[in-house]
């Protein structure tokens, strides 16, 4: 197939027209949007490959090829001679060189606005998008818009109307620079910073800049806050290479370097790095963090202050409630999703929806975070631990089955630390012995087991979104493909509106809506509005974390003593929570201890024995027989034997799997410092 990239055969920047072979890719369309002087095209030229005339070039001599082409707002169009006569004379009325341009009527300044842009967006950027370039363009139709609408003469609806035919970006991003700033960077004002109607007789007084900049600016923020635009903050100090350094990283997913698999703009390919270099950089961060989750940008920013501006509080799931668990059973595959304000309550939800009583027994891992279980003892239901996989730390049927009593009514499975547990033996023994089975997904998000999502596996599943690979804040979310589970998860955390409208009034139970069982467990909205976020870009988190994940088990695939816990990729995938090592002390140099304060003395702190997960079956809430009982720690019950756990606590060692922009010069230090000591480590 080819394409005529001249409109119409004309003749493309003086040359012959001609056809050249379509690109198999559509260039994507960027545009930055910010206050006059922010700094947009100085941006734009630092972050683009090319500028519009080499591009042109490049298209005249049939040669197109990828990159990020900076078009300048204000570029006359040459690959087509009539648009570019008709562009020229709308830009003299638009850009100042009409006598008194105050004196149009508004009308007439919005429909030329709008038959400008219409002309570039089909005589400069189609050409350059078919041909596959991408194009950033510095200020589009966003400014125009927001200061049309400001002026009050028109209508949303109207503009949209008039400004149909002009392209709309792939990603708009908001450059915003304080007012104050932006003066203190301009020595003097020109007329046009101050406004599209600015007259000769503006003073160009600091205050009537900064007021009408933060007009401006207000504006385009409600604009971001409303479209989702994310926004790149500069602050005062900042050079413009770093800016450009942060916008680049912004833009970079959308563009033809990263769709190819390519390292992105402005990304630094991965060295090998020095070790004195590691530590240094290591050390050097040891005030700030290694690893922070989630990643905060603008688009993070503009999801939460947009929806702050939406709703605090809902009180039932059309808003962004709904929207979070849409996205979650979508993420997921699953039948049903039902938030909650954190994992914890979700659990609990889960065993008041089973319907275990005091008394009953629920088999838990030994091994895991507390809240596995512990709402279950809440419940007064008695909890017996299962041993675990001394290479995992994972229960298995094995276990599950040593512990099956005349009382036991359900299982609780943990995929620890990322790694699935073998849930098609697990499911089978659990539907032999007409047996609940729970999962508690909180490590494992990203995690299959043979081909099926962890979480679709039991009856219902349970995932704590606090600061998990899929963060919420606090928060958590409860799975399932039962409808009357479903209904009663909700009926636990979600009573009153939302119960009402959504539980089908023939249901016996549906008499609890208004009530629903006492308790109210509900996610914020500033909270599913980040759960969106999130879940929009996991796969973004998904391919860096696995990368993170791959990058270590090469580096060591060769050290007997420090091994990454991987899944068989025949058998399943890794749920990318955190990196989790064995550390084989006995063929070793020095101890698992010693390992981690070497690795630590060199900076890399984040290396972890863990704390809170580990052997929970020693707590006194779980040795409660009452839940009514008093304040007063009972006699710890005889401990089972736990080889497989005592086997795995005591070689376990965990990293963090990084996934946010930025964090390859961090992640190349942990790799070097831990390969290094792992290395001596070996005899
Ligand atoms: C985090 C976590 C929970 C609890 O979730 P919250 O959201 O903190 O209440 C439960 N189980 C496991 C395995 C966890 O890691």
């Amino acid at each position: 197939m080819t394409t005529d990239i001249s409109n119409n055969g004309r003749a493309v920047g003086g040359a012959t027209a001609r056809s050249l072979t379509a690109s198999t890719r559509f260039g994507r369309f960027l545009a930055l949007e910010g206050t006059n002087g922010s700094g947009k095209s100085t941006l734009a030229t630092q972050v683009a490959d090319l500028d519009y005339a080499r591009a042109t070039q490049v298209l005249a001599e049939g040669d197109p090829r990828r990159g990020l082409v900076w078009v300048s707002r204000k570029q006359p169009a040459v690959t087509d001679t009539d648009s570019g006569i008709v562009m020229a004379r709308l830009a003299e009325v638009l850009w100042g060189t009409v006598d008194d341009p105050a004196a149009l009527p508004d009308t007439f300044w919005a429909a030329t606005q709008a038959a400008w842009f219409t002309a570039f967006s089909n005589a400069v950027l189609a050409p350059l998008l078919e041909a596959g370039f991408d194009v950033l363009v510095d200020g589009w139709i966003g400014r125009i818009s927001t200061q049309l609408l400001a002026q009050g003469n028109h209508s949303p609806a109207e503009l949209a109307a008039l400004f149909a035919h002009v392209r709309r970006p792939d990603l708009t991003v908001l450059v915003d620079v304080d007012p104050q700033v932006t003066w203190a960077r301009h020595a003097q004002v020109k007329p046009g910073d101050l406004g599209i109607h600015a007259g000769a007789d503006i003073t160009h007084a600091r205050t009537a800049f900064t007021d009408y900049q933060q007009r401006t600016r207000s504006g385009l923020c409600l604009a971001a806050a409303e479209q989702g635009w994310p926004i790149l903050h500069v602050g005062d100090g900042e050079t413009a290479e770093q800016s450009a350094e942060r916008l680049a990283a912004l833009v970079a997913p959308l563009t033809s370097a990263a769709s190819d698999g390519g390292t992105g703009l402005g990304r630094a390919p991965a060295a090998g790095i020095e070790l004195d270099a590691a530590i240094s950089l290591l050390t050097g961060l040891a005030g700030g963090e290694h690893y922070r989750w989630p990643h905060i940008d603008s688009a993070f920013d503009a999801a939460v202050t947009g929806q702050a501006r939406r709703s605090l509080s809902d009180r039932d799931a059309r808003g962004v409630i709904g929207e979070f668990e849409r996205a979650f059973a979508g993420f997921l595959g699953a039948e049903y999703a039902v938030s909650f304000a954190s994992g914890t309550a979700a659990i609990h939800a889960m065993s008041r929806a089973a319907g275990l009583r005091p008394g009953d027994e629920i088999i838990a891992p030994a091994y895991t975070f507390a809240a596995t279980a512990s709402p279950f003892a809440f419940e007064g239901v008695t909890v017996r631990f299962a041993d675990a996989d001394p290479r995992t730390g994972n229960v298995t049927a094995e276990s599950i089955a040593a512990q099956i009593t005349a009382r036991t009514r359900a299982v609780i499975v943990t995929h620890l630390w990322g790694i699935p547990a073998r849930m098609d033996e697990i499911a089978a023994l659990a539907h032999d012995r007409g047996l609940w089975l729970f999962e508690d997904c909180s490590h494992a998000h990203f995690a299959s087991w043979q081909g099926r999502r962890v979480g679709l596996w039991g009856d219902m599943a349970a995932f704590s979104c606090n600061q998990k690979a899929i963060t919420t804040g606090e928060g958590g979310v409860l799975v399932t493909s039962q409808p009357e589970l479903r209904d009663r998860a909700l009926l636990f955390g979600h009573y009153g509106k939302r119960s009402t409208t959504e539980i089908d009034a023939t249901k016996p139970y549906s008499r609890f809506a208004m009530t629903g069982m006492g308790l109210k467990e509900r996610i914020t909205t500033l909270g599913a509005a980040i759960g969106v976020q999130q879940l929009a870009r996991a796969t973004d988190i998904e391919h860096r974390r696995r990368a993170t994940l791959d990058r270590f088990a090469h580096a060591l695939a060769d050290n007997p003593v420090l091994r990454p816990i991987q899944v068989d990729l025949a058998e399943g995938s890794h749920g990318l929570y955190v990196l989790g090592l064995n550390y084989s002390g006995e063929h070793a140099n020095f101890s698992r201890e010693e390992f981690v304060a070497r690795c630590h003395r060199a900076g890399a702190t984040e290396v972890d024995i863990p704390g809170s997960t580990g052997d929970i079956s020693g707590h006194p809430l779980f040795a409660r027989s009452d839940p009514f009982g008093e304040w007063v720690a009972p006699q710890t019950a005889v401990r089972h034997l736990m080889p497989g756990v005592s086997a795995f606590a005591g070689t376990f060692v965990k990293l963090p799997l990084w996934g946010y922009p930025g964090d390859g010069p961090v992640v190349d230090s942990y790799l070097r410092v831990v390969a290094d000591v792992a290395s001596k480590a070996c005899r």
